[in-house]
């Protein structure tokens, strides 16, 4: 595996070595060209949003601002890169930037900022982390594949959808969750403030935020801790740093206090809204019913037009198993926003309840298109298995069963109770040992969740000889068993090498 990942970068190596940094101007090696920086960037943008909560639709003219906040900055950053800023629909006080200058921003931080110089401090510090390159080079030292191999693991400690994903989308999980290090922190935080002067705001702000960072994770509340502060941790030293960066640089400049909170007065007056959403996730989590369905009601009269919220309203009633209404919400989610895979998903796993095959098709491939989840694929495969398609349905579990979430344990299962009897040899290994007295022995191992029984196994020697044994015992789920072939005795263990035993045929303990 290492070897295999190793090569490319070695022939990436001999073609590009040595470059200029953008940003420092410092002389370093740069391996990952900036047209495949480019690419990771808008390849892993979209699954990244979508597994924070997707874009927050329902302020446009927010997202526009930020957008054009960002812009304004990245005109006079070091280097052109196709630069976007959304705000996603997540709670979570938190920042982050791509590889390639793709930036997302989330709710939960614009409305703990003061100013739009405070959103151009944490703008310019992304974009510095884009530009400098910090996340390219981060892939360039393996810390990106540990990442992508990781994702799966730091996901099941949180509470994002980001647990559910499968196949190319855990790149992006392991991307959003890329931590850079202190000289890169200290390099965004410094060249962000000489972009937030070059583009006329006043670079002083960042002390502020910096200050009021620190001043926050002393409360150490649990949503700045996961966000935030997991990658930046606030500090003295770094106040003091943006003080003393501050002082070098010109005076005067624009804090925009005005603007920025009339930017942001729909995220200030529906907070409460976003909270109770958020407490009725909860609720919904420690399976208090009624509750999570009257926060859900209480934050749509004040958003109607959150899909989220029709949605949190939908999981109740899915949960209930009253799968009409929950229909009817997730209807009313996609209608809202049909741009988020959850809504797709539920949409479609409320009408598989309803036995609508057709149509809780199309949404679930919706909703993989979007995120690929193994909860949709092992739906999906349900539904293959359930007309007759085996094969289909063989590639859906299949794509869910690297999860190790409840969904795709269940995929593994239903591929493993599908294809077994067919494919035995895939699942049940057999290798040859050896007894005291020199007879050939076969230990077979069941690592899958099923017990087998009326294995046959066949041996062959170097030579082309093929012996078949007929094993009754039972080889229950996840266990091995020795059993004697009746073949020896051999004078040496050399045989060992010279003979292949495989499973041909294996049966399901049902
Ligand atoms: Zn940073």
């Amino acid at each position: 595996m290492r070897k295999l990942i190793i090569l490319p970068l070695l022939i990436l190596l001999f073609f590009s070595g040595c470059a200029i940094n953008p940003v420092t101007g410092e002389r370093e090696l740069a391996i990952i060209p900036e047209s495949q920086e480019i690419s990771i960037g808008q390849k892993n943008y979209s699954p990244s949003r979508q597994m924070q909560g997707g874009d927050f639709k329902v302020d446009p003219v927010l997202t526009a601002y930020v957008n054009g906040v960002g812009q304004r900055l990245a005109r006079v950053s070091d280097r052109k890169l196709p630069y976007e800023f959304v705000v996603l629909n997540n709670s979570v006080p938190n920042a982050w930037a791509l590889p390639g200058g793709k930036i997302a921003v989330n709710r939960g931080l614009l409305v703990e900022l003061n100013s739009e110089a405070e959103l151009a401090a944490v703008l310019g510090h992304e974009i510095v982390h884009a530009a400098a390159r910090h996340g390219a080079k981060g892939m360039e030292r393996g810390l990106f594949l540990q990442g992508a191999i990781m994702a799966a693991g730091i996901a099941s400690q949180g509470k994002n959808f980001a647990d559910y994903v499968v196949g190319g989308a855990q790149v992006a999980a392991g991307l959003i969750h890329n931590k850079y290090g202190r000289d890169a922190e200290r390099e965004a935080d410094y060249y962000g403030m000489l972009y937030m002067s070059r583009a006329g705001y006043d670079p002083r702000a960042a002390i502020g935020l910096q200050e009021t960072f620190v001043r926050l994770s002393k409360g150490r509340r649990s949503d700045w801790l996961s966000g935030l502060f997991s990658s930046h941790p606030p500090s003295q030293e770094r106040v003091a740093n943006n003080r003393k960066n501050g002082a070098a640089l010109p005076p005067g400049g624009e804090i925009g206090r005005e603007r920025f909170h009339q930017k942001i007065d729909f995220l200030k007056k529906t907070k409460q809204a976003y909270k109770d959403f958020d407490d009725g996730r909860k609720s919904l989590s420690n399976k208090d019913y009624n509750r999570a369905l009257s926060l859900a009601e209480k934050a749509l009269a004040v958003v109607p037009q959150e899909g989220h919220f029709h949605a949190l309203r939908g999981d109740v009633r899915y949960l209930q198993q009253n799968y009409n209404d929950a229909l009817i919400n997730f209807d009313r989610a996609v209608s809202k926003n049909n741009n988020f895979f959850y809504f797709f998903l539920r949409r479609g796993m409320s009408r598989t309840k309803m036995n609508d095959k057709y149509n809780a098709k199309f949404d679930l491939e919706s909703s993989v298109k979007l995120l690929p989840t193994a909860t949709a694929y092992n739906e999906l495969g349900n539904i293959e298995s359930a007309i007759g398609n085996q094969q289909r349905a063989k590639e859906y579990y299949q794509a869910a069963a690297s999860s190790k979430t409840q969904p795709g344990r269940q995929a593994y299962n239903s591929l493993v109770r599908m294809d077994l009897p067919q494919n035995p040899s895939a699942y049940i290994k057999a290798r040859p040992r050896l007894n005291r007295t020199g007879y050939l022995l076969a230990e077979i191992s069941n690592p899958t969740t099923v017990s087998v029984n009326y294995i046959v196994l066949r041996i062959m020697s170097r030579t082309g000889q093929v012996v078949t044994k007929q094993i009754r015992d039972t080889v229950p789920a996840g266990r091995s068993l020795i059993v004697g072939t009746g073949l020896g005795p051999y004078s040496s263990t050399a045989v060992l090498q010279n003979v292949r035993i495989t499973v041909s045929q294996a049966r399901i303990v049902q």
